[in-house]
């Protein structure tokens, strides 16, 4: 069978059932954000539960995910936790989107599909950082290391003495 996170559903259907669909999703399964992974990843955790509001399909989303990112000082892996909670309308147009409660998050399924995959993902690169960093730069590996700089490999050091071996006119 599978997994129901994947599988497109009318979000109709699922608003006019109350469908609930609990979820542990590979985050190296979601195509966006698999790029930006740091490693072996988890899983994102959760429910998407549907309901019909207003007259629209409407999705409560509860998403926990320890997400592994780089971080952009160290270059070390870090983890980036997320627990959101989406109130998210799905509308088949731009101009439904438009008249939507403004606590709605709008997510755009002209032909009425979504997968709850594709939900979490979108929630998922929302809240990731633009730039991933420690927190607190003590954590950042090159600097908690610290003071290597007299330590530090020159490859090219070699390469100059070399040059400067070169052969000369006058030692023939
Ligand atoms: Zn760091």
């Amino acid at each position: 069978m599978p997994d129901r996170w994947s599988r497109p559903y009318d979000a109709g259907q699922l608003a006019d059932r109350r469908t609930d669909i609990d979820f542990s999703i590979p985050l190296a399964a979601l195509q966006r954000l698999a790029p930006q992974l740091a490693g072996g990843a988890g899983n994102a955790q959760g429910r998407a539960s549907f309901a019909r509001e207003r007259g629209l399909a409407v999705v409560d989303l509860e998403v926990d995910a320890s997400v592994p990112l780089t971080c952009q000082r160290c270059l070390a892996p870090m983890a980036w936790p997320v627990a959101s909670r989406a109130h998210i309308a799905i509308v088949a147009d731009v101009d439904t989107a438009d008249r939507v409660a403004p606590e709605f998050e709008t997510v755009l399924a002209p032909d009425g599909r979504i997968t709850v995959g594709d939900l979490v993902e979108e929630e998922l690169l929302l809240s990731l950082p633009i730039v991933a960093m420690h927190a607190d730069s003590g954590n950042c590996r090159a600097i908690a290391g610290g003071e290597t700089g007299e330590e530090t490999q020159k490859p090219f050091a070699g390469l100059a003495a070399l040059l400067q071996r070169g052969p000369r006119p006058d030692e023939e």
